[in-house]
């Protein structure tokens, strides 16, 4: 059986202090509520990380994450972070990706499988985002972008480094946007990409990947979501901010 995954994504939110009240309250509902063998994981800013980690110690649930790393290993990159700097944290993931690292930060297929490599060597596991802007479809090329993102991002792994990756499939149109996909276009794509998987590393590979939907998922539409056959959870990006809603939609794999 593959992990389930919800995974929430905090982006540029929350100070210090902000952080870790949100951290305690989420990490509080999840020992008293979660059930299941699901894992809750928080993205947070760099600042947030060892404490987090640190607090995450009180739950077998929940871990930690960053949300960038850079693709170096050290040197002068001001401003900066390494993954190696990362994992000093305690935490245990990192999103690579994100569309708006993409878009923002002119992150390309090429530069990211340079930071997929990176994160790996220094025992992290990537979550890796992939997803299609509206133009694309609508002009009809939905598939081919994201071929074109798993196959140049990350398709150079061996079967033993991809075997450590969690997979994001996120819509650019849907992130943040209030629009989610429906169940059945997630779906659609969550299986395009997990025969993907398959042809590349084997149905073995394909049938343990956990391959999460993100983009506007909330408390009322994850049921739904997570019921498909391919949907292994979700990246969250302003539902996690609140520490019920988070936790809600991690109960729906109770
Ligand atoms: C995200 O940014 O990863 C995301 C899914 O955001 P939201 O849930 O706000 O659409």
């Amino acid at each position: 059986m593959r992990k389930k995954i919800v995974a929430g994504n905090w982006k540029m939110n929350l100070d210090y202090e902000e952080g870790l009240s949100l951290f305690s309250e989420v990490v509080n509902i999840v020992n008293d509520e979660i059930t299941g063998q699901q894992l809750v994981i928080v993205c947070s800013p760099f600042i947030h990380l060892y404490s987090l980690a640190r607090l995450a110690k009180s739950s077998t649930k929940v871990s930690i994450g960053a949300q960038n790393a850079h693709q170096a290993e050290s040197g002068a990159y001001t401003g900066e972070i390494s993954a190696k700097m990362i994992k000093s944290t305690g935490a245990e993931y990192v999103i690579l990706g994100h569309s708006e690292r993409r878009q923002y930060f002119s992150e390309t297929n090429e530069l990211l499988a340079k930071k997929v490599d990176t994160v790996l060597k220094h025992a992290l596991k990537p979550i890796f985002c992939i997803g299609e802007t509206l133009e694309e479809r609508e002009g009809g090329i939905h598939f081919d972008v994201i071929k074109k993102q798993i196959t140049e991002g990350v398709f150079h792994l061996d079967a033993e480094h991809f075997a450590q990756l969690v997979i994001a499939y996120e819509p650019v149109w849907a992130i943040g946007t209030g629009v989610t996909a429906s169940s059945a276009q997630a779906q659609e794509i969550h299986l395009f990409i997990r025969s993907e998987i398959a042809a590349k590393y084997g149905k073995d590979v394909a049938d343990s990947t956990t391959i999460l939907y993100g983009g506007s998922c909330n408390p009322k539409n994850a049921r739904e979501l997570f019921g498909q056959p391919d949907i292994d959870g979700g990246l969250i990006g302003g539902a996690s901010l609140k520490s019920r809603d988070f936790v809600d939609i991690a109960k729906e794999f109770n």
